[in-house]
C-alpha cells in the first residue's frame, strides 16, 4: 500500500487531497500543527481513515520524525500561511512558514531518504509568484514579479524545490496553481467571503458585506479537481513543474453578480460596501493561467466550472447558516 504524508492537512486542498489517495489505496498520513488543534477533530470525523501526525513546518527536527515515523512513498506538502492580506501583517512568519518551510521539510526527505531517496515531493506554488505579469496568459516560462510576502516566500520555495531536484537528485515538482475554491475553502478568502455573506443576507441574518478591490480578476476553479493535477504530478518519471489553472477569469463584480442571482437578486448595489483597509498594499490584476503543459503531459483538464462551485457554494452555506441559527 503507497503511503503519503499530506502537511496542511486541515486546509482545504488537504482534505480533498486526503480524499482522493484514500480512494486510490493509499494509507494517508496529515501533519497536524499546535497543541490541541480543534481542526484535527474535523479532519479525523470528515475522513476516518486518515492517519494524523504531529509536526510544523517551522520545525525542522518535527519534519525529521515525521519523515522517519511515516517513512512515506510521496510527500505533498501543502501547509503555508496562504491568505495574502494576512501576509502583509505577518510577513516574517509567513517566509517562515511558506518559503522556509519548504527548505526545511525537503532537508528531512533528504536526511531520512538518504543517498537512494526515493521520496516524491509535491510543492504547492501558486499564480501570486506571477504577480504584477509580464505576460497573459501566465505559463511556467513566465518570469515571476511576486507583489507580497506570501508570493515571494512561495517564489523561494519554488527555487528550493527545483534546486533539491537538480542538486540531490529529488523527484521534486512545483504545482503553479491558479486560485480554486470549494464549499471547503476558508471565509476569509473573497470568493468565500461573498457565497457565506449572500447565504447569510438570504436568510435575513446579516445586511451587508464590505469588500476591497471588486474589480480585480481571477482565474477560478474547483479544489477537487486540482488535488488531481498534484497526484499526477508524482507519478510522471521525472519530476518537473506546471501550470495548473482553467484559462478563465472571473472578477469580483461577476462573483457577486452570480452568487447574488443564486438567491433571487438581481441588483445588489445596495448590499456590497468597499472599504479600502481590505485592499491589499500591492495589487495583482491580471491572472490567468495557460495549462496545455499540464493537458499534454499529465493529461489533466478540470472538469467543474467555476459558476458551478459557486453555486454549490452558496447551496452549502445557506444549509450550514441555517443549522447553525436553528432556523427550519
Ligand atoms: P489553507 O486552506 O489556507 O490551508 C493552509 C494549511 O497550512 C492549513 O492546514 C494550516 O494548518 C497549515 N499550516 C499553517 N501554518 C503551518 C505550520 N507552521 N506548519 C504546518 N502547517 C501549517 O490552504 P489551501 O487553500 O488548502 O492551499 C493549500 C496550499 O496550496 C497552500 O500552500 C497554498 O498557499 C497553496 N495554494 C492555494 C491556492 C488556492 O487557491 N487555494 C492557489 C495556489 C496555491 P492550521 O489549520 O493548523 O492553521
Amino acid at each position: 500500500m503507497p503511503r503519503a504524508l499530506i502537511t496542511g492537512i486541515t486546509g482545504q486542498d488537504g482534505r480533498y487531497l486526503a480524499e482522493l489517495l484514500i480512494g486510490k489505496g493509499y494509507q494517508v498520513h496529515g501533519m497536524i500543527r499546535g497543541q490541541n488543534n480543534p481542526k484535527a477533530r474535523i479532519v479525523q470525523d470528515e475522513i476516518p481513515e486518515i492517519e494524523l501526525i504531529d509536526g510544523d513546518l517551522t520545525d525542522l527536527s518535527s519534519l525529521i520524525a515525521v519523515v522517519e515515523q511515516v517513512q512515506p512513498d510521496e510527500v505533498y506538502n501543502l501547509g503555508a500561511i496562504s491568505f495574502v492580506k494576512l501576509s502583509f501583517s505577518q510577513p516574517e512568519l509567513t517566509a517562515d512558514v511558506s518559503g522556509s518551510g519548504v527548505l526545511r521539510m525537503l532537508e528531512a526527505i533528504r536526511i531520512v531518504g538518504g543517498t537512494n531517496n526515493r521520496i516524491r515531493f509535491y510543492q504547492a506554488a501558486t499564480s501570486e509568484m506571477f504577480g504584477q505579469v509580464h505576460e497573459v496568459p501566465q505559463r511556467e516560462t513566465t518570469p515571476f514579479h511576486p507583489r507580497s510576502p506570501y508570493g515571494t516566500a512561495k517564489v523561494f520555495g519554488y527555487y528550493t524545490t527545483a534546486n533539491y531536484r537538480e542538486s540531490y537528485g529529488v523527484h521534486a515538482s512545483n504545482g503553479i496553481l491558479f486560485n480554486h475554491t470549494s464549499p471547503r475553502r476558508g471565509l476569509e478568502f473573497v470568493e468565500r467571503k461573498i457565497s457565506n455573506a449572500v447565504a447569510r443576507i438570504s436568510l435575513g441574518l446579516q445586511e451587508t458585506v464590505t469588500l476591497g478591490n471588486i474589480d480585480t480578476a481571477r482565474d477560478f476553479g474547483y479544489a477537487g479537481d486540482y488535488v488531481d493535477a498534484m497526484w499526477r504530478m508524482l507519478q510522471q518519471d521525472d519530476p518537473d513543474d506546471y501550470v495548473v489553472a482553467t484559462g478563465k477569469t472571473w472578477s469580483i463584480r461577476q462573483v457577486l453578480d452570480m452568487a447574488f442571482k443564486s438567491i433571487g437578486i438581481e441588483d445588489w448595489s445596495s448590499y456590497v460596501a468597499t472599504d479600502e483597509r481590505f485592499r491589499r498594499p500591492a495589487e495583482v490584476d491580471h491572472l490567468v493561467g495557460d495549462a496545455s503543459k499540464a493537458k499534454d503531459i499529465l493529461g489533466w483538464e478540470p472538469k467543474v466550472d467555476f459558476p458551478q462551485v459557486l453555486e454549490e457554494m452558496v447551496r452549502s452555506d445557506v444549509e450550514s447558516e441555517r443549522a447553525k441559527a436553528g432556523l427550519a
